[in-house]
């Protein structure tokens, strides 16, 4: 389904959804390229396949384009993207040269220096700008966690950076100290009408989920989230194993892999290892949008232990099946989950399995969790409003 603004009315209102086309007025004709490193897996990609709908729905001319590149230079990304995060990786002159290299192959292919915004997503195409000398205004939208990065990597991307009209972050948190130029926050959202989010019912869920041989009737505890080291499997395990000894229960890990990280298989073989001595610990790795809004939905608690995060999508999606999500104190995620109220915070392995024991063991409070969390949700973290936030900013870029 192809989304439209209005089709939104029935969860934020039709006051709300009038104001939106309001700002997009100054905006109508105006052409915006989006591009970024896959076109599926990870939080950037299942924004933009809204966003982008969204933004033409309301009269701006609004493409997206998607990297080329071979294994060595997703494998140099993923490495630029980790260190970011804050992991030491050597950038040696040969994992420059290939940089550059994409970075150029890639302006080539892409003729964009009429366009009126150009929103440049993470470090993949960040260096692109340098090669558009005559351009209009362009945006740097940095989705990763860039608080502590690791130094090496984060001088090499400044002076692309600084080259753009303004940085979007997720949060606070992440603004750039060291840059001069103007910087707006504007946390991820997620799709109330897209299949992975859409309501679905007690029963299609319960088919899903046995269609993939998951035992409905046994709480399920789950983590969705790619195979990626800063997403913290071992430590959900962990959890689990404790959480199991006093209550019946199972483990599902639902992770794709996205095109663009090559770290992924290895880390899956790694956890299959682990977890393929459990019969209670399913993993899986099917793309499938309505198996993870079953799963979320049925889930009895989904956990996210990220050890970095830029935003965590996954923790909205969950929130909004009514869900409690016991999350790490990282990047976006204390934005949604408000500790006690909405969910919990986890401080630690004991504590995520007493917070997971108190929720199995008590409906009523999993309820009001799960009622909260979808309020939050509801109030701050729907596409309407990250729409509105981008409206917001390009009028902003307009009138400078
Ligand atoms: N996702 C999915 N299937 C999976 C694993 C993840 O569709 O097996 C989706 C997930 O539902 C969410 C996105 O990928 O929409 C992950 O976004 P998030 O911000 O949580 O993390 P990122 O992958 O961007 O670090």
């Amino acid at each position: 389904m192809i989304p439209k603004l209005e089709s939104y009315n029935r969860f934020v209102g039709k006051k709300v959804t009038k104001e939106i086309r309001h700002n997009a007025e100054t905006l109508q004709g105006k052409h915006l390229v989006h591009i970024n490193a896959t076109p599926s897996g990870g939080g950037v990609a299942e924004i933009l396949n809204s966003l982008v709908f969204l933004m033409n729905d309301v009269g701006i001319d609004t493409g997206w384009r998607v990297l080329i590149g071979s294994h060595s230079f997703f494998s140099l990304t993923k490495k630029f993207h980790n260190s970011l995060q804050g992991k030491k990786v050597k950038l040696t002159e040969n994992r420059r040269k290939i940089y550059m290299e994409y970075t150029k192959k890639n302006s080539m292919i892409n003729h964009i220096s009429k366009h009126d915004f150009v929103v440049i997503h993470d470090p993949q195409p960040l260096g692109m700008i340098s090669h558009f000398p005559n351009r209009k205004k362009w945006i740097w939208r940095c989705h990763i966690d860039i608080s502590n990065p690791h130094t090496d990597t984060f001088d090499f991307i400044l002076p692309f950076v600084r080259q753009y009209d303004c940085a979007v972050v997720s949060s606070n948190r992440f603004k750039i100290n060291s840059l001069e130029k103007p910087q707006f926050i504007i946390p991820p959202s997620i799709d109330p009408l897209a299949a992975k989010n859409k309501q679905i019912s007690e029963n299609l869920a319960n088919k899903v989920l046995s269609k993939h041989g998951i035992d409905v009737d046994k709480p399920i505890l789950s983590q969705v989230a790619r195979f990626d080291p800063w997403k913290g499997h071992l430590g959900v395990i962990k959890m689990f194993k404790k959480i199991k000894e006093k209550m019946d229960c199972q483990l599902i890990f639902m992770g794709d892999m996205a095109s663009d990280d090559p770290q992924g298989p290895i880390l899956y073989h790694r956890i299959r290892q682990i977890t393929d001595k459990y019969p209670d610990i399913h993993t899986i790795t099917q793309r499938n949008d309505l198996l993870v809004n079953a799963l979320q939905k049925k889930s009895a608690i989904v956990f996210q232990n990220s050890v970095k995060e830029g935003f965590g999508l996954t923790v909205a999606e969950a929130m909004w099946k009514k869900t409690p999500v016991l999350g790490t104190d990282v990047g976006g995620i204390p934005l949604q989950i408000l500790d006690g109220q909405t969910g919990y915070i986890l401080k630690s392995v004991s504590d995520g399995v007493a917070k997971s024991l108190k929720i199995l063991e008590d409906n009523s409070h999993r309820n009001e969790l799960g009622s909260n969390a979808y309020e939050h949700v509801r109030k701050n973290f729907l596409i309407t409003r990250h729409l509105n936030d981008y409206i917001n900013m390009l009028n902003t870029l307009n009138s400078s």
